[in-house]
């Protein structure tokens, strides 16, 4: 049995606290976006310990994050690609540049603290990773605004391997502190079409990775074994206050398979408990909408579709995986994107 909390009050404390620091780094994000203008995104795996926030050292929110089952994404699907051209077009409407962290991830001590969604297979996950980027470098031309790059993510030290155009990577966990010129002059060699400006908003994210290394190293952490004893089914958008190992699978809403990995995922679920890993009254089946802005159609959009994943999420459950379905606590809401606060619809149990 576990012993740390679950259910949906603790969600509701978690996503409280979550939002609150969220809103205090408002000034500090300001600041920073006046300095390094170039919007991030990071497209990886649903697996808690990816937190690049704090892996890069930089204020929530900075990397928005697009999340699926190990970070296995294409630009051929119809709704991640319209989300994506809509950052784009957000994007470069503000005159900024668009970099892409096209992510997968692995442990360098063990192989099986690395992505199930690949089955540990880091080979697969990588290979993955650039057929992606390489689909984006052909819908959005080399060179130009947006400028996506592979990154591997290592567990054991929160490391990026950075990638290369030609095939080169660089762990930086073997990098040294290093001047603002030679961390230049890296990322040139690497990413030789990259823009100035691209590389220079990369920089504090590369710098902010190479200390949170040191900081790994210096505390000793202990490594974080990567157990199944999740018991949240997170559906939808607006989940990175949920960033806690072991706790919650999370779904699309990008994948045009959503039916399948609801119900693998509540296969898992079912096991968790079945195998006592997990308290089977503290399940939770979580849905989100996300919205910027409260006056327009969009928050009650943001309503709308969070009610239709709930009862679609909770209809194949029922239908395919019916034992888990008594267990379920049922938690509806849709998430402020600007203040990452999550606002309760409904609620069951
Ligand atoms: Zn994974």
């Amino acid at each position: 049995m576990r012993n740390t909390n679950t259910g949906i009050d603790y969600l509701l404390d978690l996503n409280t606290r979550h939002s609150q620091a969220f809103m205090d780094l408002a000034t500090e994000r300001r600041r920073y976006r006046g300095e390094h203008p170039t919007e991030i995104a990071a497209l990886k795996c649903m697996d808690g310990r990816l937190h690049l926030p704090v892996m890069t050292q930089s204020a929530l929110g900075i990397i928005q994050p697009f999340r699926n089952l190990g970070g296995i994404f294409n630009l051929g699907w119809p709704f991640f690609q319209a989300a994506i051209d809509q950052w784009v077009d957000y994007s470069i409407s503000r005159g900024r540049h668009c970099l892409i962290f096209v992510t997968y991830h692995f442990a360098r001590g063990d192989t099986h603290r690395g992505c199930r969604g690949f089955q540990y297979d880091t080979d697969a996950a990588k290979a993955a990773a650039i057929n992606l980027k390489n689909q984006f470098d052909s819908v959005y031309g080399k060179g130009g605004a947006v400028v996506p790059i592979v990154c591997g993510i290592e567990t054991d030290l929160d490391a990026l391997i950075l990638h290369g155009d030609d095939g080169r990577s660089i762990d930086l966990a073997n990098a040294k502190e290093s001047s603002q010129l030679e961390l230049e002059e890296m990322l040139r060699s690497l990413y030789p079409s990259m823009p100035e400006r691209v590389i220079r908003d990369l920089i504090p994210l590369i710098r902010g990775n190479i200390k949170h290394i040191a900081e790994i190293r210096t505390t000793n952490r202990p490594i974080e074994e990567a157990e199944h004893k999740e018991w949240v089914l997170g559906v939808g958008r607006g989940f990175d206050w949920l960033h806690v190992i072991n706790t919650a699978f999370i779904v699309g809403p990008f994948d045009p398979n959503l039916s399948v990995a609801i119900e693998t995922a509540a296969r898992l679920l079912k096991n968790n408990i079945d195998e006592g890993r997990i308290d089977a009254d503290g399940v939770v089946l979580l849905t989100s909408g996300v919205y910027r802005d409260e006056a327009g159609p969009e928050y009650h959009l943001s309503r709308e579709k969070a009610l239709f994943l709930s009862k679609f999420a909770l209809n194949i459950i029922k239908d395919k995986v019916p034992d888990l379905a008594p267990h379920l606590q049922i938690l509806t809401g849709r998430t402020n994107l600007n203040t990452r606060k999550l606002e309760v619809i409904e609620r069951v149990g």
